[in-house]
């Protein structure tokens, strides 16, 4: 990695933040752009990001930012200004310097959106989709799907409040068609054997002896099944719904797509895909 002392900063905010694979994608598209710059990770308590965020203002050399874990929601007060996704998600990835302002932005949400369209070439509109997860990721990727036009969004959390208040706020925000359901409900096992895209929202699966977050025998053939779970690249869930038929799809787009559509947003031209995607492959191993 070369960078010089005139080098623009990147910064990632999170906590913990040591697990993350943007560093190497990201550090990997500025390299390949020929962009003098430096991403590098920021580990801060929600205490601090305040604080965190009020350094940004004061940094001459700033490129940009991403915020993950668990900061996506707590960010959103810290910006001048929001981009029309991020307020309809309620929650920013992405952090861009906009004259002497800080935009905020969450790529997330078009990220999935394009992987699904150019991985598995699933348009989901007029379709019936179950969201496992009722958290920052389920909330990026039901408000997103709501946006596509999908035909009804059932949204099932363990905590049965937390899906029913997504379900009404996509309701509300968007004019979609959706319900939040528990784990238990008796209602869940025909919406899932009805729908033709099942996504996995929740963090179920990022420890390799997980098991499915739902029951696979709900899992009908032909069915799309994505985990946004990018670590390990197989979880119990897609390997379960491949033996059933299903097609699947993990995270790996998703993390690549919403991570391209931040550099753009930063610097103003396309990254390196192909590096980006080298990067993170080589990062997971
Ligand atoms: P959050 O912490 O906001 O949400 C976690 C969700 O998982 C909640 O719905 C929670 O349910 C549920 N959950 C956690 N543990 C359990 C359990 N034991 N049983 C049932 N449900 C459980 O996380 P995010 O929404 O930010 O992230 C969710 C997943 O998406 C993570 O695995 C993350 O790695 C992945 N992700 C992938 C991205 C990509 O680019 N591919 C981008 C962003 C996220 P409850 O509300 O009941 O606690």
């Amino acid at each position: 990695m070369r960078f010089t002392a005139a080098a623009k900063l990147f910064v990632l905010f999170g906590d913990p933040v040591e697990h993350s694979l943007s560093p190497a994608m990201q550090n990997a598209a500025l390299q390949e752009a020929g962009i003098d710059g430096l991403y590098i990770p920021w580990r801060v308590k929600g205490a601090n990001l305040p604080t965190a965020f009020e350094s940004l203002r004061g940094m001459e050399n700033f490129g940009g930012a991403n915020v993950t874990l668990p900061h996506k929601e707590q960010a959103v007060a810290l910006v001048d200004t929001l981009t029309p996704e991020a307020a309809s998600v309620g929650a920013i990835n992405t952090v861009v310097a906009r004259g002497g302002r800080l935009l905020g932005a969450n790529t997330d949400g078009q990220g999935f959106l394009r992987s699904l369209h150019e991985e598995a070439d699933f348009l989901p509109r007029g379709k019936p989709a179950v969201i496992l997860g009722a958290g920052g990721a389920a909330r990026a990727v039901s408000v997103t799907l709501a946006e596509a036009g999908v035909k009804e969004i059932v949204i099932v959390n363990r905590a049965i409040e937390r899906a029913q208040l997504l379900a009404e706020c996509v309701n509300r925000d968007i004019g979609a068609s959706a319900i939040g359901l528990g784990l238990d409900d008796p209602r869940m096992p025909a919406m899932v054997r009805d729908c033709a895209l099942v996504v996995n929202a929740t963090s179920v699966g990022l420890n390799p002896s997980d098991p499915p977050p739902i029951d696979p025998t709900l899992l009908q053939p032909g069915v799309l099944v994505y985990d946004l779970i990018y670590r390990p690249r197989e979880t119990a869930l897609l390997r379960e719904a491949k033996k059933r038929g299903c097609r699947v799809l993990g995270g790996l787009g998703m993390l690549l797509y919403q991570g391209a559509l931040a550099f753009e947003l930063w610097t103003g031209q396309k990254p390196s895909e192909e590096a980006m995607r080298q990067a993170l492959v080589a990062a997971i191993a």
